[in-house]
């Protein structure tokens, strides 16, 4: 009732189009959700996503819910939930996707989730980590621990696109540290940022998980990029 009052003249509006939203739309309209390209979440093995980690980093099933593209509307939500202090789209993105994959797969077994840190002093500037949301999200669905102070990163790096992949390795390798592997050892992790667009950052910090000795590792993020 209150809600309904004080939309009258602060109305909430769409992330992705600025069109009011109305009951039962949160954060999101429909129309723009619909229009939203998403990944398919049965290729999780053997598909695009599956395709750019083989022969870097062993993984049991790779997932993205929407797709990436430039200037499209998922361009604009990720920049809204990163710089202009929405971390709940994280949030809300993470309850679609759990969603979908208990719906997938009802036996589906991970045991606690790993947001990709940022460094501390990016989480400082930002305040947030949009991919601790993101896993609060998935945690909901998928009824399993999350873990934001195991994995640290120690060096604040940005794409490293034009190094060679033996010199990109070899720098990337020493970003994330795990502090408490007892945390981590024989689980199911599941491993999951934003984006993924190289995966050099996933592949960094999957490395450096899959050495205390887990039992599998997947990967899930927000979106990706073909
Ligand atoms: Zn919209």
């Amino acid at each position: 009732m209150l809600s309904d009052f004080l939309s009258l003249f602060f109305p909430r509006i769409c992330v992705t189009c600025d069109n009011a939203l109305i009951k039962g739309e949160h954060l999101i309209c429909l129309s723009c959700d619909y229009k939203m390209a998403k990944a398919d979440l049965s290729l999780s093995k053997d598909g695009f996503l599956a395709a750019k980690f083989f022969g870097r980093l062993h993984v049991e099933h790779v997932w993205a819910y929407y797709l990436f593209n430039k200037h499209a509307r998922i361009q604009a939500l990720l920049h809204k939930m990163k710089y202009h202090n929405m971390p709940e789209l994280g949030e809300l993105v993470g309850e679609k996707l759990g969603a979908a994959l208990n719906h997938l797969n009802p036996e589906l077994a991970i045991d606690v989730i790993v947001p990709v840190p940022l460094h501390k002093s990016r989480l400082r500037r930002r305040g947030y980590n949009q991919s601790d949301y993101f896993a609060r999200g998935l945690s909901k669905c998928l009824h399993c621990d999350i873990a934001t102070d195991i994995v640290t990163r120690t060096k604040d790096t940005e794409t490293q696109t034009r190094k060679s992949r033996v010199q990109r390795w070899e720098n990337v390798n020493e970003i994330f540290k795990v502090k408490d592997n007892s945390h981590l050892q024989d689980k199911n992790v599941l491993l999951v940022d934003d984006v993924i667009t190289t995966g050099s950052t996933i592949e960094a910090c999957g490395q450096s998980i899959l050495e205390v000795g887990i039992k599998s590792l997947s990967i899930a993020s927000m979106a990706a990029a073909k």
